[in-house]
């Protein structure tokens, strides 16, 4: 696939092999051809997909195909955070400054004086990317004017409807003229999300894209050596240590995820535990404490690692490590998400040391061992007997040699038992 064949104009075929893009990614793909069509689309993507551009080529085209007169609003983008607004906002800029026809793009949100806002906007924009609550007191301020807005893009919808700007999205809705082309991005459809999008958009195309993100989170991995009875208490001094606002804890077991988060409370600290035993009622209702920050600590077991999504998520800590790379690649993944920094800690020990080398072989990374002082581990293996290959690892099977499963699934069983403590 290539950027030529989705039908682009070709001064935007140029704008982005001069940015260095050679091809498109699979958002752009499926949905440049959409847009241009005039479609409504319901995008599953996430920041790192390529979706910026995906709705921004097609945007910059209709108002390349229909601006004449006076400049008046065509894209109205909305997203949840500043850091959203300017990383966005700079990204259509910067395609925009490859065509030969002047784009004026705002970008606007709260949190900062309106009035620089309020001249900028003076003479109109072409697009304006904005945080919601921001866009309505520019309007209520007679400095812009929505309504003849031709295409609304929501990036990061459920982000969105987290940080509580559902009453504002209505507003804006609205305010919005019935005739328009409607882009939904989402990471995650929560039944909100889904609802909002239901509401919105008409015969959406649906796209969902599986595939790797363009730039890799950034996400700092580290491993402390720690043994294992010390686990809570280092966990402890870490979150006091680094003012986490959020920890997500992996544990092996849900008795671990129980006794954690009971010693972490008993300790001063608000932790919940989330695990598969529980309801979809309790799963909801501890998520959303953890996400209300109700609760600062949440220790889950594997059930946590894939689906939940949890905006400004700092810290990951494998307190057990996962058994595979596989994983332990979708733990980590739940910090740093959406262009945000995060940092993975794994508790490593003389029993799971090896397990975590196999980890580390998966992965393709090498991290330092790091000690804490007053945290530091002396516990160490016991010495193998002198026969031990073939004595004590197959139950004196003379001659048979452990497999890698085998020493996998032996170590998966130590880093599971050792939370009992
Ligand atoms: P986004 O998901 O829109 O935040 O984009 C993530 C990153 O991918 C940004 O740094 C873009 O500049 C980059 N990017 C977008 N499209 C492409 C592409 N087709 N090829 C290479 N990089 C891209």
């Amino acid at each position: 696939m290539s950027f030529s064949s989705l039908g682009l104009a070709p001064s935007l075929i140029n704008a982005v092999t001069e940015i260095g893009y050679q091809e498109p990614t699979a958002i752009q793909s499926a949905a440049i051809p959409a847009i241009l069509r005039g479609e409504d689309v319901l995008g599953a993507a996430q920041t790192g997909s390529g979706k910026t551009a995906a709705f921004a080529l097609p945007l910059l085209q209709a108002l390349l195909d229909n601006r004449s007169g006076p400049r008046q609003l065509h894209g109205l983008v909305l997203v949840p955070t500043r850091e959203l607004a300017a990383q966005v906002g700079e990204s259509i800029r910067k395609l925009a400054s490859h065509l030969s026809m002047q784009v004026k793009v705002s970008i606007v949100f709260g949190g900062v004086s309106i009035n620089p806002q309020m001249m900028a906007l003076r003479g109109g924009a072409d697009i304006v990317v904005a945080t919601p609550g921001r866009l309505l007191d520019l309007i209520d301020h007679n400095a812009l004017k929505i309504s003849r807005t031709a295409m609304l893009v929501l990036d990061e919808a459920d982000r969105l409807l987290d940080l509580g700007f559902s009453e504002e999205l209505n507003r804006i809705l609205e305010l919005l003229p019935k005739q328009r082309q409607n882009l939904f991005f989402s990471a995650t459809f929560p039944p909100a999300v889904q609802a909002l999008a239901d509401g919105m958009l008409h015969q959406p195309t649906r796209i969902e894209v599986l595939s790797e993100p363009v730039s890799k989170p950034d996400i700092t991995q580290r491993a402390i050596m720690v043994d294992v009875p010390r686990r809570t208490m280092l966990l402890k001094h870490l979150i006091q240590e680094h003012k986490w606002s959020r920890v997500l804890v992996f544990v092996a077991t849900k008795y671990a995820a129980e006794h954690v988060a009971d010693k972490l409370n008993r300790n001063g600290i608000r932790a919940g535990a989330f695990h598969g035993e529980f309801s979809q009622g309790a799963r909801t209702e501890v998520l959303g404490d953890f996400k209300a920050s109700r609760l600062q600590v949440l220790v889950a077991t594997d059930v946590a690692a894939r689906g939940i999504d949890i905006a400004r998520l700092p810290a990951v800590v494998n307190y057990d490590l996962p058994r595979s790379a596989v994983d332990y690649t979708h733990r980590i993944g739940r910090t740093g998400r959406a262009g945000e920094s995060g940092v993975a800690i794994n508790f490593v020990s003389a029993e799971t040391e090896q397990h975590f080398r196999l980890i580390e072989k998966r992965q393709g990374i090498l991290l330092p061992r790091e000690q804490i002082a007053g945290f530091e581990a002396v516990e160490t293996l016991p010495p193998a007997p002198a026969n031990s290959v073939t004595d004590t690892v197959n139950g004196g099977i003379k001659g048979k040699r452990k497999s890698k499963k085998d020493k996998l699934r032996e170590a998966a069983a130590a880093a599971g038992t050792a939370s009992d403590e």
